[in-house]
C-alpha cells in the first residue's frame, strides 16, 4: 500500500550571504533591486555612506547617509563588518543586522565593491556566495551611466575611470555575469541562489532529515 502523502519537511539551513559588486553602472542595485521584490526570503544590508544622497533615495532605505565624523565613529567603535573607500567617499556594512540575520539562519544581500568582497570573504567564507556583474561592453557602460542621469558629469567620469580597476578583480568573485539582457543576467542570479540554498553543507537539518527517514519501517 502507498502511504499518504505528507506536507514537505522543512529542512532547517543556515542563511547565505549573497555578494553582489560591478563597476558603477553594470546594473547590480538593479538586478539587486528585483531580487529583493522577488524573493521575500533575502534581506538586504543597509550600508552606511558619506556620499550625497542621489535625488531618488531614502535615508535608511538605500543607505544610511552619515557625516565623515559619524561614519569614523562606527569604524573606530567596530560597529561595521567591513568598510571602504570608494569613489573617494566611505561605504561600510553594519554589523549588528548582519549577526542577526545569521544567527537565525536568514538570507542577506550586500551590494559592495571588491574590497568589501574581499572583506567578508576572509571573515565569513562559509557564508559567502559571491557574484561579479559586468557590462557588455565599456560602450554601454558609459551610455548606463548617464541614461541613469542620477550623477553629475564629473562623478561619472570618475567612476568610468575606475571602471577598469574594478573589473580586473572578476576572478576573485564565485560567479560571473554579464548583463546584456536584464532578464537574463536576474534569471541567472535566481538560479545561482537557489543551487546555492541547496547545498548539502548549508541544510545541517539534513542530519536530523536523514536519521528520521533510517528509522522509518518499510511499509509491507
Ligand atoms: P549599478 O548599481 O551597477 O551602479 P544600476 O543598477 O544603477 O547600476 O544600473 C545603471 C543603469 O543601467 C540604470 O539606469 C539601469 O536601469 C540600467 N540598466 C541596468 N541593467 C540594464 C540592462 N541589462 N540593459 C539596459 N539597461 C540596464
Ligand atoms: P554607489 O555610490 O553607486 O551607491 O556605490 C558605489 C560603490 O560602493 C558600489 O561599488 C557599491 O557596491 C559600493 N558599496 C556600497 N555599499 C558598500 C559597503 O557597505 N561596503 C563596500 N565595501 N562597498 C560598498
Amino acid at each position: 500500500m502507498k502511504p499518504a502523502k505528507t506536507a514537505p519537511v522543512p529542512i532547517s539551513r543556515r542563511g547565505l550571504m549573497l555578494v553582489i559588486s560591478s563597476p558603477s553602472g553594470a546594473g547590480k542595485s538593479t538586478i539587486a533591486r528585483t531580487l529583493l521584490e522577488t524573493d521575500k526570503q533575502i534581506g538586504l544590508s543597509v550600508s552606511v555612506t558619506t556620499r550625497t544622497r542621489r535625488p531618488s533615495e531614502i535615508d535608511g532605505v538605500h543607505y544610511h547617509f552619515n557625516s565623515v565624523r559619524e561614519f569614523e565613529r562606527l569604524r573606530d567603535s567596530d560597529a561595521l563588518l567591513e568598510w571602504a573607500e570608494v569613489h573617494g567617499n566611505f561605504y561600510g556594512t553594519p554589523r549588528e543586522p548582519v549577526e542577526q540575520a545569521m544567527s537565525e539562519g536568514r538570507d542577506m544581500l550586500f551590494d559592495i565593491d571588491w574590497q568589501g568582497a574581499q572583506q567578508l570573504q576572509e571573515k565569513m567564507s562559509a557564508d559567502v556566495v559571491s557574484i561579479f556583474v559586468l557590462p557588455p561592453t565599456m560602450t554601454e557602460l558609459q551610455s548606463r551611466l548617464h541614461r541613469r542621469a542620477e550623477d553629475s558629469e564629473e562623478v561619472i567620469a570618475t567612476r568610468l575611470a575606475n571602471s577598469r580597476s574594478e573589473i580586473g578583480h572578476w576572478r576573485e568573485y564565485d560567479y560571473v555575469i554579464v548583463n546584456d539582457d536584464l532578464n537574463t543576467a536576474f534569471e541567472a542570479v535566481q538560479s545561482i541562489v537557489r543551487a546555492e540554498r541547496l547545498r548539502r553543507d548549508r541544510r545541517h537539518g539534513m542530519f536530523d532529515f536523514v536519521s528520521k527517514l533510517l528509522e522509518e519501517k518499510p511499509v509491507l
